[in-house]
């Protein structure tokens, strides 16, 4: 099949959907990923067929031999983006195609193939219509979790020939409990989640995977999350174990770490560089220390500091600890530039600002 044509997909309505009454409790506090929606959509992709076999189906366990390579050697990437219902009662997804691209970028790395753009699209829609009962009003909001692993049954260390691709759907609420409340950060000393010429740059499990350890040392020390250094220096602050980071300074200047090949291209910071640029405010992409951080927030220069990303958007950081010592950044609460920032950009995907770069897709 030319990969510039359009996938047909199969619909499978699912038989028996969650009863009105039961889904309208399960959206009541839905948490984040526990509650999932009636159906899926999986694409199957073969060494000579390509893509084919696309469907949205009931959703069901999926049957894996145990020799799946996946299990084995891990190559599986995945993506995440949200769905929102919009005042107008209308669905609406932000900058969808910046996940599609970065999808491919991923499957790229781990060697697996590459889906079209059009049939990343077409798989998110046809989900989150099916399903779009699902969308939770008030803060909710439905996150997508489109993944591809290898799905060859065999031992040997090459990339597989066979991949299925799936989209699945669950309705989240606020992802931090507590709205404005700032996070604590563990600064990891010992772990870090990247290295030159590694993975870290594109969203695969295995990241997440080696990056484990330090979250739960963060746990064990009282933090909500780690933080990571780079590397080879140990000294440059890089990112969360699943979001970027944002200083904000006395002169309401603000710094986040440059797109080195080791940190994630978080889509949400790209839009909140934009954002901040066009408000007149300058942002700048560069390295920026531990050291640094320490002194800057006791001298009251560094102001706020935040992490973001699609599933919380914006986390305002209160308190830094680590074992040389523990600091706090302003009074430990959130600041006025992240609740501006956080405002406008939720205000974006919802529907309730002016999307002045195009950045909503109305679905429905
Ligand atoms: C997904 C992710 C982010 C945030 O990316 P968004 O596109 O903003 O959701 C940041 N860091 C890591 C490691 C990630 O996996």
């Amino acid at each position: 099949m030319n990969a510039e044509q359009d996938l047909p997909f199969l619909h499978h309505p699912h038989p028996e959907p969650v009863a009105v009454d039961v889904r309208t409790a399960m959206l009541k506090n839905p948490g984040f990923g526990r509650v999932f929606t009636d159906h899926m959509v999986t694409i199957r992709w073969t060494e000579g067929r390509g893509w084919h076999d696309a469907q949205v189906r009931p959703r069901e366990a999926l049957t894996l031999d145990p020799a799946n390579a996946v299990l084995h050697y891990a190559q599986e990437i995945f993506e995440g983006l949200k769905a929102y219902r919009t005042k107008d009662g209308g669905i609406s997804l932000f900058r969808p195609e910046q996940n599609a691209f970065r999808f491919q970028a991923s499957a790229e790395r781990l060697a697996m193939p590459v889906l079209p753009v059009s049939t990343f699209l077409q798989a998110i829609e046809q989900l989150v219509k099916v399903d779009a009962d699902w969308i939770p009003g008030g803060e909710g909001s439905l996150y997508l979790r489109p993944f591809m692993f290898a799905n060859e049954a065999f031992l040997g260390v090459r990339p597989s020939s066979e991949y299925l691709f799936v989209v699945i759907a669950s309705a989240v609420g606020a992802y931090f409990k507590g709205g404005k409340k700032a996070i604590s950060v563990w600064l990891s000393e010992h772990y870090t989640r990247s290295a030159a010429g590694g993975t870290g740059a594109v969203k695969c499990g295995g990241n997440y995977a080696a990056s484990l350890i330090a979250q739960a040392e963060a746990s064990r020390n009282g933090c909500d999350q780690v933080v990571f250094l780079d590397s080879k220096d140990h000294r440059w602050v890089e990112e969360l174990g699943g979001m970027n980071i944002f200083f904000v300074f006395e002169d309401g200047s603000l710094v986040t770490p440059p797109l080195s090949g080791t940190i994630l291209p978080g889509i949400t910071r790209a839009s909140l560089i934009s954002l901040a640029r066009s408000e007149g405010r300058e942002v700048r992409e560069e390295r920026y220390g531990i050291d640094q951080w320490r002194a800057d927030a006791a001298s009251g220069k560094l102001r706020e500091a935040f992490a973001c990303g699609t599933a919380a958007v914006i986390s305002p950081i209160g308190e830094i600890k680590s074992t040389g010592g523990d600091f706090t950044i302003g009074d430990g609460s959130s600041g006025p530039v992240t609740e501006a920032l956080k405002a406008k950009l939720v205000g974006i995907q919802r529907g309730e600002i002016a999307d002045e770069n195009i950045w909503v897709r109305k679905i429905a």
